[in-house]
């Protein structure tokens, strides 16, 4: 009993002189996070200054909703209606090229050009218009075709003014966004007469090596088939001779991008389908002139358009009353998606990195002279370019992607430690820590000794003092 007593005196002791003899003198923590956002952007897209937060998803939703129906049919009326026939060999096809020149010039960022050469001894053009990449070392480009001739007496709404119109629309829209890929828009000659002009330009791309993605051939996109399922109205035919990454993957891209942004009746079909047609038949468009060359072509296509009664005849005009403007203006839409998506576009980013600072935290002591600063950052639409850091009035210091840098030989007293993310669009966000370093305090070890010294003296004290009151050989006398 007298052993535990003069225990719990001891450690007692200890505990109530500790904290009077540790120097816990002039340790201040100033808890402060403050927070500073600069703003930057990159690329140009939907052209608002405002601060509107633009991600992909959201160029694509805007490019989606800006393709026009009205547009799309005025395109096709002009080439059908006021245009009219227009083979290779009449007058009217050079008037075609040039109201698709003067269109795609008319965007003020895509330029047109004209692909001449020779067929039946006769000088005849594609028209190509060129969306430039806005970077000049992404050499990759995306071609968007359809042809513009007709067989002699058709007035070509569908054949294929459709897909001339589709083009021009796709062309219009896409021309207000910058891209990292190249965007071509080419209007071929001569399809009607075997593939003439996509031939000659597929060979040339070939012979040049031109760095391809993808191709996609729009013939024929309005006829509202009454034998189509409801949720496929339109084809997107690929070379199903070939592997999955060569083809088919971007008939899968093409579907997904449908899905998230358009919801159009449209399903992919491979060129080695016979239930509609014998397979030859999906060589009938400018698509095949690339499956030879040995590049990734697409052909969007409506519902089984073999079975189309109006074509390559006087009845193929504006006025069918199954020709739908709006299932062409669907497709456009899927086509001017997937393209941007594939492009990738610019995307504005005016929001700055989300940054913590890990440690020192909030109250932090620091008790010797050198400190180790973490902390987290992320940024979701153009990513971390680099962090930095900065001690006071100190310069700063880019530490690239770490996140973590170590400070030595601080001086006692007050201090500042400043973190700064800085987004690829030039978005900064700037966090500091204020915290005091006092390397006088104590180790703990001397502080523990130096405690222990009187607790032990005080307990040895009131030990002998318990000791001396306590009655020494008591004996009892029994009378
Ligand atoms: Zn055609």
């Amino acid at each position: 009993m007298r052993k535990i007593t003069s225990s719990f005196v001891c450690i007692f002791s200890i505990f109530i002189l500790l904290p009077t003899i540790t120097p816990f003198h002039a340790v201040q923590t100033v808890p402060s996070s403050e927070s500073n956002y600069t703003y930057g952007f990159i690329g140009t897209a939907v052209g608002s200054a405002n601060a509107e937060i633009l991600t992909k998803k959201d160029v694509l939703e805007a490019i989606v909703s800006q393709i026009n129906e009205t547009k799309f049919k005025w395109f096709d009326s002009i080439l059908a209606n006021t245009i009219g026939p227009r083979p290779y060999y009449l007058v009217s096809n050079m008037e075609a090229a040039e109201f698709i020149a003067n269109e795609l010039n008319s965007t003020g960022s895509i330029f047109a050009t004209y692909q001449w050469f020779t067929y039946a001894g006769k000088k005849i053009l594609n028209v190509i218009g060129t969306l430039p990449s806005a970077d000049p070392s992404n050499q990759s480009r995306i071609v968007v075709g359809a042809h513009f001739d007709t067989v002699s007496d058709a007035p070509g709404a569908d054949d294929n003014g459709s897909g001339v119109a589709l083009l021009l629309e796709v062309a219009r829209v896409l021309s207000r966004f910058t891209f990292d890929c190249t965007i071509e828009f080419v209007a071929f000659n001569a399809e009607e007469d075997g593939l003439v002009g996509s031939n000659h330009y597929a060979q040339q791309a070939l012979e040049s090596g031109e760095d391809i993605l993808l191709v996609i051939n729009i013939d024929m996109c309005i006829w509202d088939n009454p034998s189509a399922p409801s949720n496929e109205k339109l084809w997107i035919v690929y070379d199903g001779t070939v592997s999955y990454e060569d083809c088919e993957r971007f008939a899968d891209s093409i579907l997904e991008t449908s899905y998230t942004y358009v919801m159009a009746p449209i399903q992919k079909i491979s060129s080695t389908n016979n239930t509609y047609v014998s397979v030859e038949n999906w060589r009938r468009s400018d698509q095949a002139s690339f499956w030879d060359a040995g590049f990734s072509a697409l052909w969007i296509f409506e519902f089984n358009g073999f079975q189309n009664p109006y074509i390559h005849s006087p009845a193929d005009s504006m006025d069918i009353e199954s020709y739908n403007f709006t299932l062409g203006t669907q497709a456009a839409r899927v086509v001017a998606a997937t393209v941007a998506k594939l492009a990738t576009p610019f995307i504005v980013d005016l929001v700055p990195p989300t940054l913590r600072i890990i440690s020192p935290s909030v109250g932090y002591k620091v008790e010797s002279s050198k400190l180790t600063v973490t902390w987290i950052g992320s940024d979701t639409d153009s990513g971390i370019d680099h962090y930095e850091v900065k001690l006071d009035e100190g310069a700063w210091i880019n530490v690239g992607n770490n996140t973590s840098y170590n400070f030595a030989e601080l001086n006692d007293g007050k201090h500042t430690v400043y973190v700064k993310a800085v987004d690829k669009a030039g978005n900064s966000v700037e966090h500091l820590v204020n915290f005091t370093v006092d390397t006088t305090i104590f180790p703990p070890m001397w502080t523990v000794i130096i405690a222990l010294v009187p607790a032990i003296t005080v307990s040895v004290a009131v030990v002998y003092f318990l000791r001396r009151k306590k009655p020494a050989n008591i004996t009892t006398f029994v009378p």
